[in-house]
């Protein structure tokens, strides 16, 4: 285990070269990346033990050999396009409100929009129709994020609690907190919803399940 969180270390710095990442350009960002908190030569076996305990907002996430990481931390709900969901585009994945969602992988931020009842809306820095809680059936992401990543995969990440932390066009790395879990949209409880697209932009025809395409890149969700 030691090993692995060292080679995350160092890796997530290969990610961020690779991306064209300026560490700087989201030092600012309110609770700041998780690359600045790696600590790649000293206490891993303690960083992971936390890990477990708790406190995801200040434990940096492992990141696989191919620049990848889980966007939250844990189990794998409601599956992508089963016979209940055929129009399931994603997975979700339980956890509680609040939760740290983090950047699957490296990449640049194409969009953060509120969505409900077939409507959307960009963000107005004041109150939106994502900042309280949905309903199944009500319709929508509510508040969410797309990564664009290399190679055009999409990322999505829905139901947050609050409008994300990241604004449009931003780089991410890696392991970076984009925003935290929440119920906003079609939502029966706190979750990420997440999606990945094997193209850009991201479409119904493009999604694919997460739970294998995650496996490929080295993350199991
Ligand atoms: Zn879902």
């Amino acid at each position: 285990m030691a090993i692995a969180v060292g080679l995350a270390g160092a890796l997530l710095l290969v990610a961020a070269a690779t991306a064209g990442v300026v560490s700087s350009a989201f030092g600012g960002g309110g609770g700041g990346g998780c690359v600045g908190a790696v600590h790649p030569d000293a206490d891993a076996a303690h960083e992971t033990r936390a890990t477990t305990a708790g406190t995801p907002s200040r434990v940096c996430a492992e990141v696989s050999v191919g620049g990848w990481t889980r966007p939250v931390v844990g189990e794998a709900g409601s599956g992508f396009r089963t016979g209940d969901r055929p129009g399931h585009d994603g997975v979700d994945i339980m956890a509680a409100r609040g939760t740290v969602v983090r950047a699957a992988s490296g990449g640049v931020v194409v969009r953060v929009r509120c969505n409900v009842g077939g409507d959307s809306w960009e963000p107005t820095g004041g109150p939106m129709p994502c900042d309280s809680d949905g309903y199944p059936g009500l319709g929508g992401c509510g508040w969410y994020a797309e990564i664009r990543h290399p190679g055009d995969v999409v990322t999505r990440y829905c139901h947050l609690i609050r409008q994300p932390t990241v604004t449009v066009g931003e780089p991410v790395t890696a392991g970076q907190p984009i925003g935290h879990v929440g119920s906003s949209g079609n939502s029966s409880g706190p979750h990420l919803h997440y999606e990945a697209h094997e193209g850009y932009p991201a479409t119904e025809d493009n999604a694919v399940d997460p739970i294998p395409f995650m496996r490929r890149k080295g993350v199991s969700l």
